[in-house]
Order: C-alpha cells, then structure tokens, then sequence
C-alpha cells in the first residue's frame, strides 16, 4: 500500500492472493488493509489537501497528470501484461483498451485543470454587490473501483480528481489489485507531493467500508454492483460525503429491419461478449425487428462459435475467462435459470472444460421480460433476445428498453432517423449509440438512470463533480 508517499504492509501483517482467472495459478500476495490502514491513508491525504497540494498551480497539475499519462504509456507493454494476467482481458485488447484508455483519460483530464472557473453574477437585493462563485476542490476523495477495467478506471478516477485539486485514497477491487500498485508508483515517480495519491489494497466488507464510512473523507467515487452501491450510501450518511456511483446495466440494443446489418450484428455481438460480458454497459438484452431475426440471431450465434475463447496471452484469444469461480458460478446460475422459466439456448449456455474460468458465449431466446436472466445484470457474455413487430412505435418500443431497474446505456440501428431520434429520446439510459458502437469516451458523461446510479463520471460534469461552490457577496454600498 502507498500511504504519504511510503510503501507499506498491513498494520495487522494480513494479506490476500490474487490469481490468473485464465489458469486459477496465484499470481502474487497483497496487503490486505483494515480500519488502521484506511486511517492512515486518509491522514496523510487530508494534510497534502490542507498542505502542499493547495499550493499547487494549476497548471503544474496539469503537468503531473500528463507526465503519468507519459509514463503509463512509456510502460505500456508491462502494463497490459499485468492487466492480462490479473484480470483475465485479452492481450490483444489490454494494450488499448485499458492501457490505452487510462492514457487518454489523463491527457483529457489533464486539460480541465487550467480550465475549471467559477462565475459572477448579479443580485437582485438592494444595494451594489458583488456576487461570485467560487469552485474549490472537494477535499479528500475515495475511490473505490471493480476488477473489470481496473486501470482505465483508476485513471478514469484520478484523472479529475488531480485536476481539480483534490486528494486520493484509491481502492483497487481485491480479485485485480495489480495494475494499480503500479499506477501509483509511476505516479510517485511523476512527481506528485507525498499524501496527494494514496492506495489502500484490501477486502471490500473491511477497507472498503471504513473508507465509506470515514468521517474525514470528504467525497466517495464508486464503480461496482448496484448492491454494492447501496451499502456505500448507507455508509456515506456518516458525515454527508458526496457520493458518485456509477452502477449496473442491463442495456438494451434494437435492430430494425432497414438497419445495415453487416455492421449491427457483429456490434451486438461484440457489445455483450467483449470482456465476457464483464461491462455495466453491455448490450444484454437484444431487440430483433421480426423480418431480421433470423438472419440476425444466425449472425451472432454464428461469430459466438467463431469467436476463439482460450488463454489470455494467446494473441488470437477474443474471448477470456470471468474473473474468478465466484463469476463463474453466478453466470451459469443465470443460465440454468433462463433455461427453467423457459428461455431456449440457442448457443453457448456451457462452462469450458480444464482449467481458469471460462463460460460459452451465449444467447439465449425466447425470453419474456419477467425472466431474471431479462431483469438482472448478469455480468457474463450471455445475450437475452426478443422480437419485436414493425408495428410497434417508439413509445411500445421505449417500454421494452426501459423495462429494467437500469438505465445505463443504449444501442439503436435503424436508417430511420426519426426513428432513432424519438426511441433515444424516450429510453431512460444516460448513454445511447445510434448506428455505432464503441467504448468509454473521456469527453462523454458517463453515468445511468435510475438504480444504475447518481451523477456523472467525465466530461464537464464529471469533473465538477469533485468540486463544491462557494457562493461569497460584497456589499459595495
Ligand atoms: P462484485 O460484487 O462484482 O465484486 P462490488 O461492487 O462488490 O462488485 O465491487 C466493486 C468494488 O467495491 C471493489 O473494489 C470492492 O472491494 C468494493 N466493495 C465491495 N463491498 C464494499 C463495501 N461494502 N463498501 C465499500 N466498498 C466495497
């Protein structure tokens, strides 16, 4: 753990192991943090905020940011082996994706450190008055991120939080604390004041929580499970910490007749097989205007037998494991139980015999939206679809989409564009792609409706959302 710029063990001496989720092996032990460690990170976070780091220009920020950017790329080819390894992703994709995206996350980041303001305004009471608005940096902020794109994310959380001004105590998931302990050291190495970028690795019922619960942490960030989520609230209570989460999905993808099919059926596919499914903002339910679903479902269950699943390092591996037996375990459970209340398998739906934790891709037809597998987040690569008729309007259509608890993202391929337009405008999803696909876009807000969370990571707003205002008036009479 990296606290006030010193690496150390657990105070109590425990630790965790963490293992290649494509062999099972254990890869290397972990301190595992409690209560004492958490206090301490928070401590020397708290006295860079009130000390070194508010000196800080932003400008120099700026530079810092970028300089890690600099060194992550510099060190990306160890970086991407490690997130392979760790997490189960790909070779072929950690390099971009997740190396990659934390790269271009700080150097986006990295510009609103010069660029946030406050403003003035003009009141209405008697008198001359000069009103502004100051925008100060939130204080001392947790982030606590999931083993899915640890790296990207961690990056994704740091990037604004250095931006405008704040501290960190950063938690890594317990299944990927890996890429992470390097994150901070190449941050140390980049120059940040000691206490400014601080790590905690640990359990999330034990450091998670106390970080949570801290009096003294000003903001929490958080990246999981909705259930998750809702702990993290109650916790927060303690002392009002602001609070952002960025939860689950069960996202929606429509494909009407007239969509240009060569590019929509390997963007579904890929939407929900990509990492094995182990993405909030998967494409999990799938909706096939009648006149294409065959041809469409053919399609996708066509590239999930092409789609070569194996061990991570093999460059031509589309396909890992899920991140551990726990995973595992939970996404065949939602595949039996598709299969009870009378979903139909028309792929996949099988564990891969030997060894690591690997799940068919699959898709499953036939389902009705009172399924669990159409309900809930299932976080693996299996694909619910449905028909819909061409007689079905964009309100009907717009039922079907927003019939979950979610409202993560969204998909829509049609080439009519009005179409597009009033389905996008009536999905209650706080991201939606017409006629494309693609990943995480630093300049995008990021974040869901309803129980998929509360406020906004990137862009503009996510980068306000780790500062508070300030509102001060002079009277000039
Ligand atoms: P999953 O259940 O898929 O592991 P979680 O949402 O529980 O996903 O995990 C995301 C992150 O939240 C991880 O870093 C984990 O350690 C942390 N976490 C888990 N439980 C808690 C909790 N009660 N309080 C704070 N953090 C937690």
């Amino acid at each position: 753990m990296l606290v006030g710029g010193e690496w150390r063990e657990a105070a109590s001496g425990e630790t965790f192991s963490t293992e290649d989720p494509a062999t099972g092996e254990k890869l290397a032990d972990v301190a595992s943090a409690g209560e004492t460690d958490v206090d301490a990170a928070v401590a020397a976070a708290r006295a860079a905020f009130e000390g070194p780091w508010s000196k800080v220009k932003p400008d120099e920020r700026a530079r810092l940011i970028n300089k890690l950017a600099d060194l992550i790329d510099a060190n990306g080819d160890e970086l991407a082996l490690t997130e392979t390894l760790d997490v189960g992703r790909p070779i072929q994709f950690s390099r971009f994706a997740d190396v990659g995206g934390a790269v271009g996350q700080l150097r986006y980041q990295a510009g609103w450190a010069t660029k946030l303001a406050g403003e003035t305004l003009e009141l209405s009471a008697p008198g001359e008055w000069l009103s502004y608005v100051l925008r100060e940096p939130v204080g001392v902020c947790a982030q606590i991120v999931p083993w899915n794109f640890p790296l990207a994310m961690a990056a994704a959380k740091l990037g604004p939080a250095l931006a405008a001004g704040c501290t960190v105590v950063l938690k890594p998931a317990e299944q990927t604390p890996l890429s992470t302990i390097r994150l901070v050291e190449l941050a140390l190495e980049a120059g940040f004041p000691e206490g400014v970028v601080n790590l905690v690795t640990g359990y999330g019922r034990t450091a998670g929580a106390a970080l949570a619960a801290h009096m003294d942490v000003d903001k929490v960030a958080f990246t999981g499970s909705t259930v998750t989520g809702r702990a993290i609230i109650d916790a927060s209570k303690t002392n009002f910490k602001r609070v952002s989460l960025e939860l689950g999905g069960k996202s929606p993808t429509f494909i009407f007749a007239d969509a240009d099919l060569k590019k929509a059926i390997p963007a579904a596919a890929m939407g929900i097989f990509f990492n094995a499914g182990q993405v909030c903002a998967a494409g999990s339910r799938l909706f096939v205007a009648e006149e294409v679903a065959d041809q469409v479902l053919e399609g996708i269950a066509g590239m999930a037998k092409m789609l070569r699943v194996g061990h991570t390092l093999d460059p031509e591996t589309v396909i890992g494991p899920l991140v551990s037996a726990q995973q595992l375990e939970r996404v065949t459970g939602y595949i039996e139980s598709g299969r009870q209340e009378g979903a139909r398998v028309l792929v996949g739906g099988e564990r891969k015999e030997g060894p690591g934790w690997f799940v068919e891709p699959t898709v499953l037809v036939d389902t009705e939206a009172t399924m669990r597998v159409r309900r809930e987040e299932i976080f693996g690569p299996v694909l619910c679809a449905t028909r819909f008729s061409s007689a079905d309007d964009a309100e009907r259509l717009a039922r079907l989409g927003n019939e979950t608890e979610f409202g993560l993202s969204a998909s829509i391929w049609t080439r009519d564009i009005g179409m597009a337009h009033k389905l996008a405008r009536r999905l209650r999803s706080g991201t939606i792609r017409i006629n494309g696909s693609g990943g995480v876009d630093p300049a995008l807000p990021l974040g869901g409706f309803k129980a998929s969370g509360w406020g906004r990571e990137n862009g503009k707003a996510g980068v306000e959302a780790y500062t508070e205002l300030k509102a001060i008036s002079v009277n000039l009479d």
